[in-house]
């Protein structure tokens, strides 16, 4: 599977610096997807590649059974910073296996199987998480699990109606990333709350892309005033070194059942994630998300595009003819590296160091090109 490929010849990436990063010829790019928001304080910032190259050359694994110094930081960390009561932290390598882990918690702790989920959701490609992913394309071929129900998602009702007490959880995003940048619309997530009350269920936030800061508050579910049952992080948390975490409530982590990874909490990428943490927080960056993407947002809203949505900087601009094209050629044209969300959708994610000079530069280009 390659990547993208914009024109002839792909761009090849060899360096990066805050917002920026450099190919082979040494060309520079605003990369305004921070790689599917995996640079959340920028690319290479010196405080993680300093704590990264420090636990490396003390040591650079070793497996859960050993309790180390920057794994028992990042579980305190994680679970000062954790909404609500989420202070049980479960590490893993990736988005999808703290989705897993989310829902065989659930599972486990409520004795039931059934999981209900959202249309345009995306969770992952490992089977569980899968199971919860809406879009037919990642499913084909794959005997994904039919225990997950979908209903629309923002309709309270239909949710309400769907959650009953045969279902373990229910997983939502509170902001959809790739299903279209969708946010949850208001009451939403406190209905979600409320059938999970009246019912035994567990509510799972999939944070994955919308926490650390992106949408304008560290979790976007804050905004919303609803704490989960369980959270899920990975993306950015060890800005591109493998490490995801699941936050869980005590009901959850006290009857969970046998799960494990060998790599889980490895202090590489503990190392990382309390280097990133400690950036977004001394910098203000969830506070700066909030500013930029509001002025981000009120600019692309005076382009001729069918819709600007998103909180902070998580924003989705619907173009008239297609997405791909408008990548294509913000790269080739304005050196501006962006995401497609679907085929009509320009998904921006950058770093949340950007500027609203930044901003400008985005919006004068995009303005030219539609
Ligand atoms: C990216 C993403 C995932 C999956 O994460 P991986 O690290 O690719 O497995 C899950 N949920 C959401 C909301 C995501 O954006």
């Amino acid at each position: 599977m390659s990547g993208f490929v914009f024109g002839e010849k792909p761009i090849q990436i060899e360096s990066g610096e805050g917002p920026y990063v450099y190919d082979d010829g040494g060309t520079e790019y605003l990369d305004m997807g921070a790689s599917y928001a995996c640079a959340p304080v920028g690319h290479c910032h010196p405080d993680v590649v300093e704590a990264v190259e420090s636990q490396a050359s003390d040591l650079l694994f070793v497996q859960g059974s050993y309790p180390t110094e920057t794994r028992t930081a990042l579980y305190d960390r994680l679970g000062d910073l954790a909404p609500g009561e989420l202070d049980n932290v479960w590490l893993c390598n990736s988005g999808t296996e703290a989705n897993e882990a989310a829902l065989k918690f659930a599972r486990h702790a409520t004795g039931r199987e059934k999981v209900v989920a959202a249309k345009r959701a995306f969770h992952g490609r490992t089977l569980g998480s899968l199971a919860a992913t809406w879009k037919q394309k990642y499913r084909e071929g794959f005997a994904v699990p039919d225990n997950v129900e979908f209903v629309d998602y923002g309709d309270s009702e239909a949710l309400a109606d769907a959650v009953d007490d045969e279902t373990a959880a229910v997983i939502l995003e509170p902001v959809q990333g790739e299903g279209g940048v969708h946010p949850a619309p208001d009451g939403y997530l406190q209905a979600a709350r409320d059938a999970c009350d009246e019912t035994g269920a567990a509510l799972v936030f999939d944070e994955i892309q919308t926490g650390l800061g992106r949408t304008g508050s560290l979790w976007a579910c804050e905004q919303a005033g609803v704490a989960p049952d369980a959270l899920t992080v990975a993306k950015g948390l060890g800005s591109g070194l493998p490490i995801g975490a699941t936050l869980v409530a005590d009901w959850l982590a006290e009857d969970s059942g046998d799960h494990g990874s060998t790599f889980s909490g490895g202090p590489v990428p503990c190392a990382a994630a309390l280097a990133t943490l400690d950036v977004l927080e001394d910098d203000g960056l969830a506070a700066n998300a909030a500013s930029v993407g509001d002025y981000l947002q009120d600019q692309l809203a005076e382009l001729p595009v069918r819709d600007v949505r998103g909180e902070g900087l998580m924003v989705g601009v619907e173009v008239k003819r297609g997405a791909n094209r408008a990548l294509k050629s913000l790269a080739l044209n304005h050196r501006i590296l962006a995401l497609p969300a679907g085929r009509t959708v320009v998904r921006l994610l950058p770093p949340l160091t950007v500027t609203e000079s930044h901003a400008d530069r985005v919006v004068d280009a995009l303005a030219e090109e539609l």
